[in-house]
């Protein structure tokens, strides 16, 4: 079991930038700063994944998530109802929210849950920042539901796994999208779709995924950021009306990474998207294939697929 102390050091380890692995009443989540770009790209390392997809922003209150997205009636009424739980509301990201743009992967939205777990709860509190918290494991294993299985899996990322025993649920929270419309069922999950219903009255299928963009998991929705502007990879230089997004030693009007660091150009990605978007076009920097590049890269094929 875990100590105040414990606790303390743990808070420490995440303001300083670094992964701690931690309880909630569904499963372990590796958790990092969500304000800080660097710690995210860290969380995509070492979970392996070959594709950014967008995290669960953990908080301890209805305020905090008030500061990072924007709440409606419904979210509110969702919140009251189910926080702290395994339930996830996908909102607008607030116009100031300090939520790194890799935790939502370039996404306009914010994906939040206040998790039911005194350990998970005194981690966000002392460390007094929004955490991303995946489940810690590998990609593409299963996600732990104790600490040793936290351990096992991504003990050699985090500077600490805090126990907390075997997790109530085992089973990752419900996911629902609040936006226009209906609230539409991402990810079912550990809180009954039918306990939410009788809160917003009927929830919406998801969508079909556009085009080739394969679902995750059955029932789920992802939609993926894209540039408005064309994006061209693989570029030594701009042409003209393009904007050029340098790495290493191929500059341009942003560099990812000056020094060819992955984790550094996985930080910026997002953010410096968004700043070149807009213009006549984009082009892009070749970016090596390995490590989190492929997941770089996985994501500007996408983007410039249009
Ligand atoms: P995990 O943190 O790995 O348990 O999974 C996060 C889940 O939340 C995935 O199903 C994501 O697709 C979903 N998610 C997170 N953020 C968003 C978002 N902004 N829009 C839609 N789905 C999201
Ligand atoms: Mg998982």
């Amino acid at each position: 079991m875990t100590s105040g102390a414990a606790i303390e050091d743990a808070a420490r380890s995440i303001r300083a930038g670094r992964l701690v692995a931690f309880p909630t009443e569904t499963v372990y989540g590796l958790g990092a700063d969500a304000a800080d770009d660097r710690a995210v790209a860290a969380v995509f390392e070492a979970k392996g994944r070959p594709r950014f997809n967008p995290l669960i922003v953990h908080v301890a209150g209805r305020g905090e998530a008030e500061a990072l997205a924007v709440f409606d009636d419904r979210a509110r009424r969702l919140a009251d109802r189910f926080w702290p739980g395994p339930l996830t509301l996908v909102l607008p990201r607030a116009p100031a929210s300090p939520v790194s743009w890799l935790a939502s992967a370039g996404l306009d939205t914010l994906a939040l849950r206040w998790p039911a777990h005194p350990l998970a709860e005194a981690l966000i509190r002392a460390a007094g920042r929004p955490l991303v918290g995946p489940s810690a494991n590998r990609s593409g294993r299963l996600s732990p539901t104790t600490a040793a299985h936290a351990a096992a899996e991504l003990g050699q990322s985090a500077a600490m796994v805090l126990d907390g025993g075997p997790c109530r649920f085992g089973l990752e929270s419900t996911v629902v999208a609040l936006g226009d419309g209906l609230p539409i069922l991402l990810r079912p999950g550990a809180l009954d779709a039918d306990a939410i219903e009788a809160e917003t009255g009927p929830l919406a299928e998801p969508a079909p995924s556009a085009g080739d963009e394969p679902r995750p998991s059955p029932g789920m929705l992802l939609r993926h950021y894209a540039p408005d502007s064309p994006l061209r990879m693989g570029a030594e230089a701009a042409r003209p009306g393009e904007a050029m997004l340098g790495f290493g030693a191929v500059d341009g009007d942003l560099n990812l990474s000056p020094s060819a660091d992955l984790a550094e150009a996985a930080a910026n990605l997002f953010a410096m998207l968004r700043r070149l978007d807009g213009r006549g076009g984009i082009a892009v920097a070749p970016i090596p294939e390995r490590g989190l590049g492929r997941a770089i890269n996985d994501r500007l094929r996408r983007a410039a697929r249009g």
